[in-house]
C-alpha cells in the first residue's frame, strides 16, 4: 500500500504505548487533534505501569509531521515513524524533546536543571514545533526545583508541553499538582499483565513466576525476565530451607546471595513474606507454588501469629527503602540481617 511504510526498517518505527493505556491515549490524542493540548501534563501512577515509554510517544506524536490513525484496535493518531521529526525522535536526537532526571548518583533533580528546563522551554523551538521537557520521576525534585518550576507553570510559552511522570503522587507539591492535567495510570490487572507477558516472552513458561516478582507489573517482570532471577528462585529457597534448619549459616548464604541482584533478592524475600502472611491468615496454600517453601510456610505459619511476620516485612521493606535510595548498603550485612529475621522466627518468643 505505502512503500515507504513497507521499506521502513522497524528501528526507525517508534514503539507506541501499552495496550492497557488505549484510554489515556485515546484521551490526550483526542486533546492534541481538536487543539487543546495543556501546556503540562502529570501522568501519575505506581512505577512499572509504562509511564515513560507513553511520555516518549506522545512528544514524538506532537512532532510528528504526518501523524496517522490506525485503523486496528489502537484508537487515535499514532507517530508516522518516517519524517524527518520521528526519524530525530527515534535517533533520542531531537533537539526539541528534552528529559530531566536526577544526574548520576544523585536521587534528586536540582534547581539548576529546572532552570536550565525553564530557559529551554521558554525559547522558540529549533523544528518550528513544539518543545517538550519531560521530567522523570518528577517527585525527584527538590524543593527549590519544585518551586523553579512554577514560574513555567505559571507563565506557559507558546507550544510548549511538559509532561511530568509522577510514580509517588504524594509527593508532589499541591502547588505544582494543581497547575497540571492529572492522568492516572493504574497497574493494568493480572489478566492483562498476563496476556501482554505471554506475548511478549512467547517461549517462557515463568510468566506467573515473573509476574510476582515483579509485583504484578508486565513491565518489570519483562525486564527481569533476562535476568537469572527465576532460576536463582530455586536454589534461595532451598538456601532458606537450610538457614532455618541450621543447615547453613546466615554468613555463608549471604556471602552467596550477596553475588545475585540486591534487589531481586529482596523482591523474592518481600514475595515470600507475603506468601507467609496471607497462609497464615487464610490457610490457603493456592499463593505458595514452590513445595518446599509451602512447607516452610505452614510450620513458621503454626508457631506465630502473623503479626511475627509483619514485622519481618517491615524489616525487608526498609532495606528495599535504602537500596532505593541509593545510599550504598552493605550488601552482606544488609542479607545477614533478612536471614537473621527468618531464623528468629524458628525461635518461639519473640525477640
Ligand atoms: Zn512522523
Amino acid at each position: 500500500m505505502n512503500d515507504s511504510l513497507g521499506n521502513a526498517s522497524a528501528a526507525s518505527i517508534p514503539e507506541l504505548h501499552y495496550p492497557w493505556q488505549s484510554t489515556q491515549w485515546e484521551k490526550l490524542t483526542d486533546v492534541y487533534s481538536s487543539g487543546r493540548l495543556p501546556h503540562a501534563l502529570m501522568l501519575s501512577g505506581t512505577s512499572g505501569t509504562g509511564k515513560k515509554r507513553f511520555a516518549g510517544t506522545l512528544a514524538n506524536l506532537v512532532l510528528c509531521e504526518h501523524p496517522f490513525d490506525h485503523d486496528s484496535a489502537t484508537k487515535g493518531p499514532s507517530p508516522c515513524g518516517h519524517c524527518k521529526n520521528c526519524k530525530l525522535v527515534g535517533a533520542e536526537a531531537h533537539p526539541d524533546i528534552r528529559y530531566f532526571s536526577p544526574e548520576e548518583k544523585s536521587t534528586v533533580v536540582k534547581v539548576d536543571q529546572i532552570r536550565q528546563l525553564n530557559e529551554y522551554i521558554s525559547k522558540s523551538s529549533q523544528q518550528g514545533g513544539y518543545k517538550i521537557a519531560i521530567i522523570c520521576p518528577a517527585e525527584a525534585m527538590n524543593h527549590n526545583a519544585a518551586n523553579a518550576l512554577l514560574k513555567s507553570l505559571e507563565e506557559p510559552s507558546q507550544k510548549s508541553l511538559i509532561l511530568l511522570i509522577v510514580d509517588q503522587p504524594g509527593r508532589m507539591l499541591a502547588t505544582i499538582r494543581s497547575r497540571c492535567q492529572v492522568i492516572d495510570f493504574p497497574m493494568p490487572n493480572h489478566r492483562q499483565s498476563l496476556d501482554w507477558l505471554m506475548l511478549a516472552l512467547p517461549n517462557s513458561s515463568l510468566h506467573e513466576d515473573l509476574l510476582e516478582l515483579a509485583a504484578g507489573s508486565p513491565i518489570k517482570a519483562y525486564e527481569m525476565s533476562e535476568s537469572e532471577a527465576v532460576t536463582q528462585k530455586q536454589s534461595m529457597i532451598k538456601d532458606l530451607a537450610k538457614v532455618l534448619k541450621r543447615e547453613a549459616t546466615v554468613v555463608s548464604v549471604a556471602a552467596k546471595w550477596q553475588k545475585y541482584e540486591l534487589q531481586i533478592v529482596l523482591a523474592w524475600n518481600v514475595t515470600w513474606v507475603q506468601q507467609l502472611i496471607r497462609y497464615s491468615m487464610t490457610s490457603d496454600s493456592q499463593w505458595v507454588k514452590d513445595d518446599t517453601l509451602l512447607k516452610m510456610v505452614q510450620y513458621l505459619a503454626g508457631k506465630h501469629p502473623a503479626g511475627r511476620f509483619y514485622e519481618l516485612l517491615d524489616k525487608i521493606q526498609t532495606s528495599c527503602d535504602l537500596v532505593a535510595r541509593k545510599t550504598n548498603p552493605n550488601n552482606q550485612i544488609l542479607i545477614e540481617n533478612l536471614l537473621v529475621g527468618w531464623s528468629e522466627l524458628m525461635q518461639k518468643k519473640p525477640v
